[in-house]
């Protein structure tokens, strides 16, 4: 089980920002802007590599929600960004999808 299984069946706590009944977005424990939100779905996707066909409304719904959120912390207005970090090499440290979407300050590219 990994730890963000843990936050969606409230097993430990987390800054809860917007939820659905498919997807759960909360503040990254260790933020790298001043808004770092974690969007996940509640089913247990080890990494988009590993999304399916059948999963194709669920990632849609992701990046919706990563929109929804970023419209309520006010980021649409200057810009912000979405990540998602993809195996070893790719830099995830958690193998439960999440798209990371970051913003206020200036972001630079590349990325480390
Ligand atoms: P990644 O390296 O792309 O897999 O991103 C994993 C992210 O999860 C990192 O930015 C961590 O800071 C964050 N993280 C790890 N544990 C927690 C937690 N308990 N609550 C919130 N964010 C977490």
């Amino acid at each position: 089980m990994t730890i963000f299984a843990k936050i969606i069946a409230r097993e430990i706590p987390a800054d809860i920002v917007y939820e659905t009944d498919t997807v759960l977005a909360f503040r990254d424990i260790q933020p790298q802007a001043p808004v770092h939100v974690l969007v996940i779905p509640k089913k247990p996707v080890v990494s988009l590599d590993h999304a399916r066909p059948e999963d194709a409304a669920l990632m849609g719904e992701l990046m919706l929600a990563c929109g929804e959120v970023a419209r309520q912390e006010g980021l649409d207005v200057g810009g912000y960004r979405v990540v998602t970090n993809i195996g070893n090499k790719g830099g995830q440290s958690v193998y439960h999808l999440h798209f990371h979407v970051l913003g206020g300050r200036q972001m630079s590219w590349p990325p480390g």
